[in-house]
C-alpha cells in the first residue's frame, strides 16, 4: 500500500540537522533509562511498527521503546517532553483507524511488556491488570471463578486492555453488558509530562472530577495507561443463539429494531448480509444459511428458564418481522460455531479481496435497512463491492469495502465510498464513530459531524492534559484549517459544509 494521501501533518519531515540532532539526543537519553534490548532504532526493527490494523496509512517512527515498569514510562515521557519528541502509545496494534500509527520524527511507546494480571479478586468481582494484557486473557484468568470480562471485541485474542480502554472498544455482547466504559472502574496512567494520574476508583464513586469517562476512548491522547481495574461478571448458566434468515436485507435491518421495540435486550444481536456469510462459510464452515439475503444472530443468556422464554419471544418477533427460517443452537459447540463465523468475518473478507476498508459508524437502529439500501447504491456509484457484518443491536455498522491497494484509483474510490457511508450515518441521526476510534482515518468525517466550537472544546480537553500537544498528536481531532480544506473540496448535494468557516 502507498503512503496516506490526506492525513493531518503526516508527511515525513525533510531530514535536517536539527531533526538528526534531536534523534541523537533522544537515543542517548533513552539509553540512560532503558536497557539496550528495550530500544529499537534500526530500520529493520522499527518498520514493523509503521502501521496498525489500518495498513493503508504508514509512517516509520524514529525509535520504538518497550519499557516494563511504570517508572520507565514516566522517565521516557519526561525525556520526550523535554526534547519535544511526539509519542504514540501502542498496545497490540490492531486498531482499525490508524490511532497507533507513528508520527514522523516520533517515538512509539509499546506497552507489550506490561502483561501481568496484578490481582484477581473473585469477592469484589474485579481484576487489576497491566495494559498489555490481552482482552481474552482476562476472561481466561477469571474462568476458574466462573467469572468473565464482558466486552468482547472480535479481535479479543490479540488486542490489549490498554488499547480497549483507549478506543472504548465494544463487541458482540456489549448490547446487554455495556462497552469498555461501563466495565472499567479505575485507570492509572502517566501524562506527557511524566506525572502519574488515577481516574475513577474501585469504590462505587471517586473523589474529585469524574474524568474516567474522558480518558476512556481518548485514543492515547491524554495519558499512557499503565494499569486498569475491570469489572468481572458471573458467567450465565446457559446461552443459546438464534440464526434468523431473511430474504431481504432491509427486512433483516428492520427486525433488529422490532426485537428491541418488543422490550428484549438480547445478549448479542448481529447481522451479516449474503456476501459476508458466503465469505465466512467458505472460511470457517459456521453452518450459516448462505441462501438468505441476510442473517441475524440473536443470543439469549441467563438461567435455562429465562433463556427458553426469551428464545421463544425473540423467535415470534423475528417471524412477524419476516424471518424465513429460524435455527436455534442446540449445543454449546453449535453456539460457538455460529459466533466463530461472526468473529472471523474480517479475516474472511481478507481471503476474498487483496484489501478491505472497514468502516465504523453508528445509526439509530430504525435506519439500518435504509443505510444498507444506500450502501448497495454506493457500490454501483464507486464500482466497488462492500460486504456488511455488524453489531446490529447497537446500530454499529461495519461495511467492509473491498478494493485492491495496488491500484491508487481503487483506494481513492474506497476512501470516498467510506466517507459517503459515514456522512450518511450523520444524516440519519448517527455518528461517524462506532467503536474503532477516529485515529487518522476519520479526521475529515469529524469535520462533518462537529462544529468548530465543539472541536475547539475537544482541543481544550487535550491541552489540559498535554499542553505541548506531544502525546499522539494529530489524531482524532481535526484542525480548523483541515476542515476548511476538506469543506472546500467536499461539496455534498450542492451544499458546502460549514459555510461560516474561512477557506484558505
Ligand atoms: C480483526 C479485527 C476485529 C476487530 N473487532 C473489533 C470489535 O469487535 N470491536 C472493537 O471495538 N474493535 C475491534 N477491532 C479494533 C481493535 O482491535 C480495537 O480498537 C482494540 O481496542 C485495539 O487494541 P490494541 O491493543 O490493538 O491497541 P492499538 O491498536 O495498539 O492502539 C489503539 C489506540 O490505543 C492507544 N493505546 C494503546 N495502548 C495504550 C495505552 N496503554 N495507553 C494509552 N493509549 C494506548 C494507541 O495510541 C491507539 O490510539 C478489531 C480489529 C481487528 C483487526
Amino acid at each position: 500500500m502507498n503512503a496516506p494521501q490526506d492525513a493531518q501533518s503526516l508527511a515525513p519531515a525533510a531530514p535536517d540537522a536539527s531533526a538528526e540532532q534531536r534523534r541523537a539526543a533522544l537515543l542517548a537519553g533513552l539509553a540512560r533509562i532503558l536497557p539496550d534490548a528495550a530500544i529499537l532504532w534500526k530500520s529493520e526493527d522499527t518498520v514493523p511498527y509503521e502501521c496498525d490494523g489500518l495498513a493503508a496509512y504508514r509512517q516509520v517512527p524514529d525509535a520504538v521503546v518497550l519499557p516494563d515498569t511504570e517508572d520507565q514510562v514516566c522517565e521516557v515521557l519526561r525525556l520526550c517532553h523535554t526534547l519535544g519528541v511526539p509519542v504514540v502509545p501502542r498496545g497490540s496494534g490492531t486498531s482499525l483507524s490508524g490511532g497507533a500509527m507513528p508520527i514522523a520524527g516520533g517515538l512509539v511507546l509499546s506497552l507489550a511488556k506490561f502483561k501481568r494480571i496484578v490481582e484477581l479478586d473473585p469477592r469484589s468481582r474485579t481484576a487489576v491488570v497491566q495494559p498489555g494484557v490481552r482482552n481474552l486473557a482476562i476472561s481466561e484468568a477469571a474462568a476458574p471463578y466462573n467469572l468473565y470480562y464482558a466486552p468482547d471485541p472480535s479481535s479479543q485474542i490479540a488486542c490489549s486492555i490498554g488499547g480497549n480502554v483507549s478506543e472504548n472498544s465494544g463487541g458482540v455482547h456489549c448490547l446487554k453488558y455495556g462497552l469498555t466504559v461501563h466495565n472499567v472502574l479505575r485507570v492509572r496512567g502517566v501524562t506527557m509530562e511524566g506525572d502519574v494520574v488515577v481516574f475513577g476508583s474501585e469504590a462505587p464513586d471517586a473523589p474529585g472530577l469524574d474524568l474516567l469517562a474522558a480518558v476512556i476512548g481518548s485514543e492515547g491522547m491524554l495519558a499512557v495507561v499503565t494499569e486498569v481495574t475491570v469489572r468481572l461478571i458471573p458467567k450465565p448458566q446457559l446461552a443459546q443463539v438464534i440464526m434468523a434468515s431473511f430474504d431481504d436485507v432491509e427486512k433483516g435491518g428492520n427486525a433488529v429494531a422490532d426485537v428491541i421495540a418488543a422490550g428484549i435486550i438480547p445478549a448479542g444481536l448481529e447481522m451479516m448480509d449474503r456476501p459476508a456469510t458466503a465469505a465466512v462459510e467458505e472460511f470457517v464452515h459456521a453452518g450459516y444459511d448462505v441462501e438468505a439475503a441476510a442473517i441475524l444472530l440473536c443470543e439469549s443468556d441467563g438461567t435455562p428458564e429465562e433463556v427458553a422464554e426469551e428464545i421463544e419471544r425473540m423467535s415470534e418477533v423475528l417471524r412477524a418481522s419476516g424471518a424465513t427460517r429460524i435455527t436455534v443452537s442446540q449445543s454449546e459447540a453449535e453456539r460457538l460455531r455460529f459466533w466463530s463465523g461472526r468473529k472471523n468475518a474480517f479475516p474472511a473478507a481478507g481471503r476474498i479481496s487483496p484489501d478491505y476498508y472497514c468502516m465504523d459508524g453508528t445509526i439509530p437502529r430504525k435506519h439500518i435497512g435504509t443505510l444498507l439500501k444506500r450502501i448497495e447504491q454506493m457500490e454501483l456509484k464507486y464500482g466497488l463491492r462492500c460486504i456488511n457484518v455488524f453489531h446490529a443491536g447497537d446500530g454499529n455498522m461495519h461495511p467492509l469495502i473491498l478494493f485492491n491497494g495496488e491500484d491508487q484509483d481503487e483506494w481513492h474510490r474506497a476512501e470516498l465510498f467510506g466517507a459517503d457511508i459515514l456522512e450518511s450515518c450523520v444524516e440519519l441521526g448517527g455518528t461517524v464513530t462506532g467503536e474503532h476510534g477516529v485515529g487518522v482515518e476519520k479526521l475529515n468525517s469529524m469535520c462533518v459531524q462537529f462544529s468548530p466550537s465543539e472541536r475547539e472544546a475537544f482541543f481544550g480537553v487535550k491541552a489540559a492534559f498535554d499542553p505541548a500537544r506531544l502525546l499522539n498528536p494529530d489524531k482524532a481531532i481535526p484542525t480548523l484549517a483541515r476542515c476548511a480544506e476538506y469543506g472546500k473540496m467536499h461539496v455534498r448535494r450542492g451544499l458546502l459544509p460549514h459555510p461560516d468557516l474561512p477557506r484558505f
